[in-house]
């Protein structure tokens, strides 16, 4: 096992009180797998990815946990032993690349100087690597591309620049954070495949963080669904897709594009997720519940499992697909 996150729990100190953005987190991932994590905004998918990297504002606590990456427990790091893990063990990739990339530098001098800060590459070396470096993620006419500026590409090119400079250490772990959400369906569709290959080719684990069940329909074998801070369900991806136990991921199914006839509304989820400043002592879906009952708004439901290897935080029995 590569990643384990054990019971982690992260709360956010602010003006108006402790926000719990975390709440007992647990999964495991495997060497060479595709983990998916799905939820909404506000889930606590990005703080999970931001709790493993290190990467937290100044104002959070980790109340409760571990992150035990490769045997040994990160939150028992020295801030500069996790800066050191980033990038070189740990690539991340985010929804917008801009953000990741230098503006005014240009693209293959960027890469230049990550090659050879996490490969201790001579200068020679590491310019012919800058040009591998873009035909692994097939950027065409890398010379061409190495001698631009971010501004000069097209989103789809600066997440593949983004995705080079991920991968160049090369590291063991991959933590993609929307990594095709600002993009076009047809470059989404380009980008996933990146991903899928980079990690059949070379081993690379990949946490992918998404909205959305269809990218990890495509790519995870397991998934992990999160609500209000929680995990609610995991288990693997198929059983998730065709027999989800959790009444949110049914609702999250319902809501894809493929779930209407051409022509009708898209189903929304109807309510909004509870604030994390008070969290209901139920569970935190009760409110978007139409399965709601007397003990949910009561008892929190734990993680249990309803199936072989499949889990939800639900107090209705086993697994269906609710209508
Ligand atoms: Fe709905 Fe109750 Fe299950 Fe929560 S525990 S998802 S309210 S049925």
């Amino acid at each position: 096992m590569l990643l384990e996150v054990k019971n982690l729990y992260v709360d956010f100190e602010g003006m108006r009180g402790r926000t719990e953005a975390l709440k007992n987190i647990r999964f495991t991932l495997e060497e060479g797998e595709i983990l998916g994590i799905v939820g909404e905004s506000g889930s606590g998918k990005s703080i999970t990815a931001l709790s493993i990297l290190g990467l937290l504002e100044e104002n959070a606590i980790i109340s409760n946990g571990e992150i035990i990456y490769n045997g040994q427990n990160l939150l028992h790091l020295q801030k500069k032993e996790r800066q050191m893990l980033r990038g070189k063990e740990i690539g991340m990739v985010f929804q917008e690349p801009m953000t990741a990339l230098h503006p005014t530098m240009k693209i293959g001098k960027q890469l230049q100087n990550c090659l050879q800060r996490h490969r201790n590459l001579p200068a020679k070396e590491a310019k012919e690597a800058v040009l591998q470096a873009l035909r692994d993620v097939h950027i065409d006419q890398p010379e061409q591309v190495a001698k631009k500026y971010p501004f000069e590409l097209s989103g789809g090119m600066r997440q593949r620049i983004v995705i080079a400079l991920a991968m160049s250490a090369p590291p063991r772990l991959l933590i993609a954070d929307e990594p095709t959400t600002a993009l076009d369906v047809t470059i989404q569709y380009e980008i996933l495949n990146l991903i899928r290959e980079l990690n059949r080719k070379r081993g690379t684990s990949v946490l992918l963080i998404t909205h959305d069940l269809g990218v990890v329909a495509k790519l995870c074998s397991r998934t992990i669904v999160m609500y209000a801070g929680e995990v609610v369900e995991s288990g693997a991806t198929k059983e998730i897709l065709h027999h989800p136990a959790h009444p949110y991921t049914r609702s999250l199914l319902d809501a894809l594009p493929d779930s209407v006839p051409p022509g009708e509304p898209l189903k929304a989820i109807a309510g909004e997720t509870p604030s994390l400043l008070h969290r209901p002592s139920g569970c935190a879906f009760a409110s978007r519940c139409r399965h709601a009952m007397d003990i949910c708004k009561k008892r929190h439901p734990e993680l249990t499992e309803k199936a072989s290897n499949h889990y939800a935080a639900c107090w209705l029995e086993g697994t269906a697909v609710y209508d």
